[in-house]
């Protein structure tokens, strides 16, 4: 797999880490199993880890919205996927 950003072709695995925004909620989700660009430090997850990710954010996320937008204010919320 070629890095879309950079076009550099090796990759190594580690973890990354995602900002989901929904409303005045921002959520983190850290420690995500990522295919990493050896050379540009670019993330790439695979379909069902992205696909997990989501779940997870919209787990977490169900109840701050509402909290969020009735305080007015942004909140920064952080899951970690492993
Ligand atoms: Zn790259």
């Amino acid at each position: 797999m070629n890095c879309l950003i950079c076009k550099h072709t090796h990759m190594k695995e580690g973890t990354t880490i995602l900002p989901i925004e929904r409303g005045n909620a921002i959520l983190l989700v850290t420690d995500i199993p990522a295919q990493i660009c050896a050379n540009c430090g670019e993330p790439y997850l695979d379909e069902d880890t992205a696909r997990d990710v989501q779940e997870l954010a919209n787990e977490t996320l169900a109840g701050e919205i509402s909290y969020a937008k009735a305080r007015g204010e942004r909140t920064v919320l952080v899951a970690p996927f492993a």
